[in-house]
């Protein structure tokens, strides 16, 4: 583990530390495609986007602008681990993670994801194979911060590095944390490289570094205790099954919630749930049947299961569907989630990066030409 000092007062000795964790030639080939650009981070905080901020700076690469997006539902481990990592980056006199929020009219009767999801009886947009809840709630408030908003509730001037970039004809490059997983690689491999407003760039992929490297570069640069929780919101539909056993180890309470808002709209006004084709209601079937007759139409949060369902199935949640929380329960619940686990690797997992853009043509994704200024902290 390496002592987190900044490059400016740290020992030459320390620096020589930081660079073993990436080999020469990946540390020239990141600073070949970003020395100079002017560069935003979307920090999610998993283990990815913590993994390339590890990366950057032992490349001796700083970002201009580094944010997270809040979208009201993230774990609790997460948020703590944003405000550590804010400390780490004072000590790094890097500039702080800025979180985003969605800003809501004092007339909308929501503040944040969960809400518009009660409000409108219905689950995130995930659940019918859409991306609009991290589009809405990660993306756009991303962009805001950078862009600036004219008026209504979100209205703020536009970041310096916009005003920066507008003025030089210059492009911001987003880094955005995908690793060399499958899922990752596939969510790069059909999603633009440009939009009209960002250049986007995965320094995970262009090191290649998967999962695995990136837990192992935390540790190594930071300390085990810095590898992070998986960043979700906690009713996430591609959340995984041992994710759930985790939820209900730590989490009861908000397991709970996420069952209610799954009941609620699936039993709701905008229930898309057909009792004809199902031969019952959706709540007869989850007090009741083992699984839901297999089906392309989404019967929970799980898409194709009702998470209120494997509750009960397996024992989750008592005859209200309220989590059990005795100690016994608790410390299976925990057991089951550390079996299943699978090393944290993402092959499977379809949910939001913090502000991937949207996917469309690919534009190629070769190195952009680094045309414009540098941060570099080996020249400090
Ligand atoms: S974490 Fe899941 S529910 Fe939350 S915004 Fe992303 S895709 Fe939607």
């Amino acid at each position: 583990m390496f002592e987190a000092t900044s490059a400016e007062d740290s020992p030459a000795a320390q620096d020589d530390a930081w660079r073993t964790i990436l080999p020469a030639d990946q540390t020239r080939h990141l600073r070949a495609v970003l020395l100079g650009r002017l560069v935003a981070l979307c920090f999610g905080a998993g283990v990815d986007s913590t993994a390339l901020l590890v990366a950057l700076r032992a490349a001796g690469l700083r970002p201009d602008v580094i944010t997270f997006a809040d979208t009201g539902g993230e774990k609790p481990e997460t948020l703590n681990h944003v405000q550590r990592i804010n400390e780490l980056l004072a000590r790094w006199r890097w500039p702080l993670i800025h979180t985003c929020r969605k800003l809501t009219l004092p007339s909308t009767p929501y503040a944040d994801l969960y809400g518009n999801c009660w409000a409108n009886e219905t689950l995130p947009s995930l659940a019918f194979g859409l991306k609009s809840c991290s589009i809405k709630w990660k993306t756009a408030c991303q962009d805001q911060f950078l862009k600036g908003v004219a008026r209504g509730p979100a209205a703020r001037p536009p970041h310096a590095l916009w005003l920066r970039a507008q003025a030089g004809g210059e492009r911001i490059v987003k880094l955005i944390g995908y690793d060399c997983g499958k899922a990752d690689m596939r969510r790069s491999q059909t999603t633009r490289g440009a939009d009209a407003d960002f250049d986007y760039l995965y320094p995970l992929q262009l090191i290649g570094w998967d999962r695995a490297d990136c837990v192992r570069a935390i540790a190594l640069a930071l300390g085990a205790h810095m590898v992070p929780v998986k960043s979700a919101c906690f009713f996430c539909p591609a959340s995984k099954a041992w994710e759930l056993w985790w939820l209900a180890a730590h989490h009861p309470d908000l397991l709970e919630q996420a069952l209610r808002l799954e009941y609620r709209a699936l039993t709701g006004r905008h229930s898309r749930f057909d009792e004809v084709e199902f031969g019952a209601s959706w709540e007869a079937l989850v007090r009741t049947a083992d699984r839901f007759p297999s089906t392309t139409t989404t019967v929970g949060l799980g898409r194709s299961f009702a998470w209120n369902q494997w509750a009960r199935v397996n024992g989750v949640t008592d005859e209200l569907f309220q989590v059990r929380r005795d100690a016994a329960s608790r410390a299976r619940f925990l057991a089951v989630a550390e079996a299943m686990r699978d090393g944290g690797d993402n092959a499977l997992d379809v949910r939001c990066a913090s502000a991937a853009p949207d996917t469309g043509a690919s534009l190629g994704r070769e190195p952009v030409a680094c045309d414009v200024r540098a941060v570099d902290l080996f020249a400090d």
